[in-house]
């Protein structure tokens, strides 16, 4: 059976209780003597608490205004071991932050406490030249991490389209996939992540190297079970992926294109698909025709060799080049800041009536695509991933959604659910409800001996919340 997540009212219970001033004070001094500055204005907490959680209406007034009590930045881990320390002796919670972009409240701290941001450790510590594997701090920026492995010929496997904002541990630990998906997954398949250092939440903390399989249980948890100070990945080969802007007259062709694509030999790293009334609303890369409203687009990030085959093969499938430049070299929006959940913000900045759901599309796509059109009509607006999940390809789908209310949203997942769609629900704060559903009993245990005391990001893992 499978089961809906209702949509969250509150906050999550048990939380524990603010710090006291008392306690506070302590972990004041405590970090003055490891040579830290505690952060305490106002305007310092509000920044640093916040994340993307406003693209949730059903989120946005459960976590506005929740605040830190304090921060600290730190650029390395001996310093990550005195802050542990000081947060498990004074019983402070504790709340990691790497650039703050999550849009599920991820890093907004629910219980107050200490936020953490480690955007100070930002180093590429290793590369392996002979297998691409590389080490590099939580707080390294994304971008800045692909271009020194671009340098060596190497390249991240999946990106966010936050790409020139994330860091490695925020994606790692609150992020999913996105460019790249297409043909590498998702983070949390077995391959991408090989192994991580981390501090442990306790009196004495200890500082432990994981290999693949001890690091899954922290992959996408938040924060809630470790706090990551060093990451080892798989990287791919460097390509110079070349973008491409098609339209498609008609939306059966267009969504007939985006299913054959992937199933073919020709080396992609990306494919959207944007409905007409979606792509009216984006901003395109300079050069590249502002669309009509009434042809749907298709966004693709190809390899130089598939340019030889692709042309023909577009105009069979009905669809016609409008554009097309070498990433990194065309001037304005890059095209994947037009893909993702980059979508959904060039949408909202037009018109903040509009939230989003991601789905995972039942097979054939059309059938549940079409009895989702007709019972919701122009509220559901069609933006669509080509990715690969558990070996397949699949289209992932990230619909533009008309806010009517937490009641009529529910009815959408509802409907989207018995249609056979997979939810990865935007709409709640806990790691499981985001995901299929299920608590991860590896992912409590992790938490349970590494953060003894519960004080890791409070209120995140349900798992920890029901044990
Ligand atoms: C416009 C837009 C587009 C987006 N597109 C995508 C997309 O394509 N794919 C995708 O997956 N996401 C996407 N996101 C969400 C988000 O940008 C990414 O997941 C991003 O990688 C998060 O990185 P961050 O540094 O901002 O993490 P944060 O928001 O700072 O943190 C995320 C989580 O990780 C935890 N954390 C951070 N550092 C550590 C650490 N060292 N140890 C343990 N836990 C840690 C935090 O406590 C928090 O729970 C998008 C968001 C926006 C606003």
């Amino acid at each position: 059976m499978v089961l809906i997540p209702s949509l969250p009212t509150a906050l999550p219970q048990p939380l524990s209780p603010p710090a006291s001033d008392a306690q506070l004070e302590a972990l004041a001094t405590d970090l003055l003597a490891a040579g830290l500055a505690p952060l305490r204005q106002s305007a310092q907490l509000e920044a640093l608490s916040a994340d993307a959680f406003v693209y949730s209406p059903v989120l946005a007034p459960l976590l506005q205004g929740l605040r830190a009590q304090m921060g600290v930045r730190v650029s390395s881990s001996e310093q990550v071991l005195r802050v542990a320390a000081a947060c498990a002796r004074h019983g402070v919670s504790l709340t990691l932050r790497g650039a703050g972009t999550g849009n599920y409240g991820q890093c907004v701290p629910l219980a107050g406490g200490l936020v953490v941001d480690l955007t100070g450790m930002n180093r590429l510590l290793q590369l392996d030249a002979a297998t691409g594997v590389f080490s590099a701090e939580p707080g390294i920026l994304l971008a800045d991490l692909d271009q020194q492995l671009q340098a060596h010929g190497r390249a991240l496997r999946l990106l966010p389209s936050t790409v020139r904002s994330a860091s490695l541990g925020g994606f790692i630990a609150g992020g999913s996939g996105g460019i790249g998906s297409l043909r590498w997954g998702f983070l949390r398949d077995p391959g991408h992540l090989l192994g991580l250092e981390m501090v442990t939440l306790e009196p004495q903390p200890r500082l432990l190297q994981l290999d693949a399989a001890g690091a899954r249980p922290l992959n996408h948890a938040y924060g809630t079970n470790g706090i990551v100070t060093a990451l080892t990945m798989a990287s791919t080969a460097a390509v110079a992926w070349e973008q491409l802007v098609l339209e498609f007259a008609h939306w059966d062709q267009a969504l007939a294109a985006a299913q054959a694509l992937p199933a073919s030999a020709l080396q992609l790293n990306a494919l959207c698909l944007l409905e007409a009334a979606v792509a009216a609303q984006l901003p395109w890369p300079q050069g590249c025709p502002e669309a009509d409203g009434r042809s749907h687009r298709l966004l693709l990030l190809a390899a130089p060799d598939a340019l030889l085959a692709l042309p023909a093969l577009l105009t069979e499938q009905g669809g016609a080049l409008v554009w097309q430049a070498p990433q990194g070299q065309s001037r304005g929006i890059p095209l994947r800041e037009l893909t993702w959940n980059h979508t959904t913000l060039h949408v909202r900045s037009r018109d903040p009536g509009f939230t989003y759901l991601q789905l995972l599309l039942p097979q054939p796509e059309a059938p549940a695509l079409a009895a989702l059109r007709q019972r919701w009509g122009a509220d559901l607006l069609w933006h669509l991933e080509a990715v690969r999940s558990m070996g397949s390809q699949r289209l992932a789908c990230l619909p533009l959604v008309r806010w009517r209310g937490a009641e009529a949203l529910q009815a959408l997942i509802d409907h989207c659910c018995a249609l056979g769609c997979v939810l990865f629900n935007p709409h709640v704060f806990n790691v499981e409800d985001g995901g299929l559903g299920v608590v991860d009993a590896d992912q409590v245990a992790a938490k349970a001996a590494y953060d003894p005391a519960g004080l890791l990001n409070p209120g995140k893992l349900r798992g920890w919340l029901e044990r």
